[in-house]
């Protein structure tokens, strides 16, 4: 398993790369705790997506600051689901070829990658 050599609050690309899509179950509006409504719109019957995420040149709404410098989510605690899974995945090593993609749009280096 590579190292991961990248912390991602010093990266976030891959919250200005791609769409991030959830079930609306896991809006504030839904479950105590979730996604600020304001933050998403439907794509789709009861799937949501994040504001930005869609865009031609996709950022989300939530995310703060400078990607490849420093950022921060401002709605951590509330993320959707897909954000803690690929987070989590992200830091033990599996989703470095995604992190790479996404960091290729943002002419960052690549992250080591075990074959
Ligand atoms: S998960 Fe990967 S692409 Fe996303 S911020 Fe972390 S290193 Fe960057
Ligand atoms: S909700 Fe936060 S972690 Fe998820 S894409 Fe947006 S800024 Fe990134």
């Amino acid at each position: 398993m590579a190292a991961y050599s990248v912390s991602c609050t010093e990266c976030g690309a891959c919250c200005a790369a791609f769409r991030v899509s959830f079930h609306r179950s896991e809006l504030a509006s839904a479950t105590a705790g979730g996604v600020p409504p304001q933050m998403a719109v439907v794509e789709i019957g009861n799937t949501m997506r994040m504001c930005g995420t869609d865009e031609s040149s996709p950022r989300c709404v939530a995310l703060q600051g400078v990607v490849g410098e420093a950022v921060s989510c401002g709605i951590y605690a509330q993320r959707p689901s897909p954000c803690r899974e690929f987070g989590a995945l992200a830091q033990i090593g599996i989703y470095e070829r995604a992190c790479n993609r996404a960091r290729a749009m943002h002419g960052l280096p690549a992250l080591p990658v075990d074959d």
